[in-house]
């Protein structure tokens, strides 16, 4: 059976989408290659909730949740329809995984959902919903949550997770200044080498084993969506996206954990 591939994205700052370049060019290009997805689940860094938390609204309002930015953006919107029915497989999904799980019935898409979505189906046609991550818990929780979330990709179901790479405003430059900075450089190949080779022990240990682990997330909530995907994607090597580092500091790396190659699979080849 093929199983829908799993995509996490580096959202980077909410001003991406008035200068989009190499990383929304990278966006565009994935909604064009994946296949269409039934429905898509959005976990973003942007909705921490202390226990899982699935939307059930049916027209997702586009939620500004920055300030600060130029008005370009607060005129932005994002009006795909929702799937409460998806939101009702997630619940089954988490229950039957022994999960917590609320529902909310109003929660809109915030900034981490819609910013890539708009450049991955800007039809707005595929009907999406949010799960929210849990900022206190750790990356072994979200590995968990993934995990059991896993089933959803046999039924044609994207599973976009959306946080950060490296997420420390303190080496951000804001005058734009895009060449790489170095512990960014380093935090993000640690990673991506990891998941490379299926380390998933070293990823779910990275502050204290990737280098600059603790500087590269002060707060942790932006690297949750990476766990989720993982565990959903499983141990497969995903295909990893560099496509630049955005002010500096924010490597805006993706990964597409595709279907695994089974034999079966190999044989239909
Ligand atoms: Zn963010």
């Amino acid at each position: 059976m093929s199983l829908y591939p799993v995509l996490f994205v580096s959202h980077g700052a909410p001003d991406l989408l008035l200068h989009s370049g190499a990383t929304g060019e990278l966006w565009s290009r994935l909604g064009r290659e994946l296949p269409r997805p039934r429905a898509i689940l959005a976990v973003s860094a942007h909705w921490g909730r202390p226990q899982p938390t699935v939307s059930t609204v049916d027209q997702p309002a586009t939620l500004h949740d920055f300030s600060g930015f130029p008005e370009a953006l607060y005129q932005m919107s994002y009006l795909a329809p929702g799937a409460p029915e998806l939101a009702a497989q997630v619940l089954n999904q988490l229950l039957e995984a022994g999960l917590p799980i609320l529902q909310h019935g109003s929660r809109g898409l915030d900034h981490g959902a819609w910013a890539p979505l708009k450049l991955l189906y800007p039809e707005a046609d595929v009907p999406v919903t949010q799960l929210a991550i849990q900022p206190a818990a750790g990356p072994e929780w979200h590995w968990q949550l993934g995990r059991a979330l896993a089933p959803l990709r046999e039924q044609g179901v994207l599973i976009l997770a959306s946080g950060a790479i490296t997420h420390n405003f303190g080496w951000l430059n804001w005058q734009g200044d895009a060449q790489a900075y170095e512990p960014a450089r380093e935090f993000s190949d640690w990673v991506g080498q990891r998941l490379a080779d299926g380390q998933t022990d070293a990823l779910l240990d990275y502050r204290r084993q990737a280098p600059h682990g603790t500087c590269a997330h002060p707060t942790e909530e932006h690297l949750h969506p990476l766990f989720v995907a993982l565990g959903a994607g499983g141990s497969q090597p995903p295909r990893r996206y560099t496509p630049e580092f955005t002010y500096g500091g924010l490597a805006m790396d993706a990964y597409v954990w595709d279907s695994p190659v089974t034999k079966e699979s190999r044989h239909e080849d």
